[in-house]
């Protein structure tokens, strides 16, 4: 973080995604000690701060920081488009994606964090919630720390089966949360959150003890429920009653708790979302890459309509595969417009809204992130109107950025105050050296894991 140390950000157009979504033409940005210190007019902020460094200039649409409410930091990126995408959801996790994570060293957790927060800092992803599938928390903070940008990290958490890094025990599960909360208890923009595996992997006691260790430490819980329908059956089996219902009368649905996709919900299971303003990450690639249903059952739109608690993630390698949240909120956008829910904002905007302050407030954030506004972090992301994705440039910033432009022209990318893509080069570390062996460290892995994808046709 900068210290003791201020800089002006200038641009044509600012985003603000404050209350208001206050739009401010010929901007400036007083940015001290890694937040924003002063907002308004250029010519009145640079009198005032003449002696100051200044970022961007006057070809620059700047927004906040992007946020990422789920990621998967480690395992499917070393084998990224590796997964044969004509098998079963459950195959592509638990026979392949499963495996190579039990295959990856300290050193693969650190390489493979670094290589998607690269990718998500040069999208102009500034926050990522990683899933929770981390075997080596150390490395994976670590890799944040190579690119500079924020997040909020935990580790592997599931007592039911026997998968890597399964806790014997409710204690042993929960002890390595508690190692997570302890390693980032001083960092400055990476939070320790408990992380469980989710579906149907996790015990009752471990789910009440795992959301009384969030609540006890002001921190959040996430797991993954409900992508598909086998969640769905296997709770209706074993407890009587649907997911949602069951968590319900376990006491862990609240504020502090974001599921991942809940892609399958009846109208009981989504009112209960609503009403116990539990979160949701919604990672609509992932569901039509891996087919599980979201054009015939999802109801993110109608959730998020109804004033549920809504934010965007990218997921996994192998399930949604770019780290690009533009590329989700452009895909959300088109799911909202399909939807034809009476009411319902423009598409667009609602999109920019998840991946900037709605998400921000799902996650428990909005303090800190998802808008340009004094006080918050200085994430912000810098949008050269000069490139050609920009031309001409329509009086509508948003819908050009939502549905046309994406990542094209992000340009720089400012994070806590320091900038760490300019260009669209992660600046922190020479990509380059840090990536030399990334197609050895596949073999490797497949080697392992015992697993030999092979292309599709015949290959001589
Ligand atoms: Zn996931």
């Amino acid at each position: 973080m900068t210290k003791n140390k201020s800089s002006l950000v200038v641009g044509k157009t600012v985003l603000t995604m404050n209350e208001e979504r206050q739009i401010i033409n010929d901007a400036a940005i007083k940015v001290t000690n890694g937040r924003i210190a002063e907002i308004g007019k250029r010519e009145e902020i640079l009198e005032k701060n003449s002696d100051l460094v200044i970022h961007g200039g006057d070809n620059f649409l700047l927004i906040p920081g992007l946020i990422n409410a789920h990621q998967h930091l480690t395992g499917d990126r070393l084998i990224r488009s590796c997964i044969p995408d004509s098998i079963t959801d459950n195959e592509a996790i638990f026979d392949w994606a499963i495996p190579i994570h039990e295959a990856h060293t300290s050193e693969d957790d650190e390489i493979s964090a670094t290589l998607v927060l690269a990718e998500s800092a040069r999208n102009g992803i500034t926050f990522t919630v990683e899933a929770g599938t981390v075997a080596h928390p150390g490395s994976v903070l670590k890799g944040f720390e190579n690119i500079g940008v924020g997040g909020t990290l935990g580790s592997w958490g599931w007592d039911v089966g026997d998968g890597p890094y399964s806790g014997k025990t409710v204690d042993d599960v929960l002890s390595r949360q508690l190692d997570v909360l302890e390693l980032t208890k001083e960092h400055p923009s990476v939070k320790g959150w408990v992380t469980l595996v989710g579906h149907d992997l996790m015990s009752d006691d471990l789910l009440k003890k795992a959301s009384d260790l969030a609540i006890e430490n002001s921190t959040n819980l996430t797991f993954h429920l409900s992508p598909n329908l086998s969640d769905v059956e296997s709770y209706l089996e074993r407890t009587g009653v649907r997911p949602v219902l069951h968590l319900k009368d376990l006491g862990v649905l609240g504020e502090h708790l974001l599921i991942a996709h809940a892609v399958h919900l009846n109208d009981q299971e989504l009112e209960t979302l609503i009403n116990t303003k539990t979160a949701i990450a919604s990672c609509p690639w992932a569901y039509l890459r891996l087919g599980q249903g979201v054009t015939k059952f999802g109801r993110h739109p109608e959730f998020f309509s109804r004033g549920g608690s809504l934010s965007l993630g990218c997921d996994a390698g192998n399930a949604g595969d770019n780290v690009d949240i533009l590329s989700s909120a452009k895909l959300f956008a088109g799911l909202i417009q399909e939807s034809e829910i009476e009411g319902m904002s423009s598409a667009s905007i609602s999109a920019l809204e998840l991946a900037t302050i709605e998400g921000a407030k799902a996650i428990g954030l909005s303090n800190e992130i998802g808008s340009i506004e004094i006080g918050k972090r200085a994430d912000i992301v810098f949008i050269d109107l000069e490139d050609q994705a920009w031309k001409p440039q329509s009086p509508d910033p948003v819908k050009q950025l939502i549905w046309s432009a994406g990542t094209s022209g992000i340009h720089s990318v400012m994070a806590l105050g320091e900038m760490i893509v300019v260009e669209g080069t992660c600046l922190k570390i020479d990509e380059e050296e840090k990536f030399s062996d990334l197609q050895e460290r596949q073999q490797r892995l497949l080697g392992e894991a015992g697993l030999e994808p092979r292309p599709h046709w015949p290959t001589v």
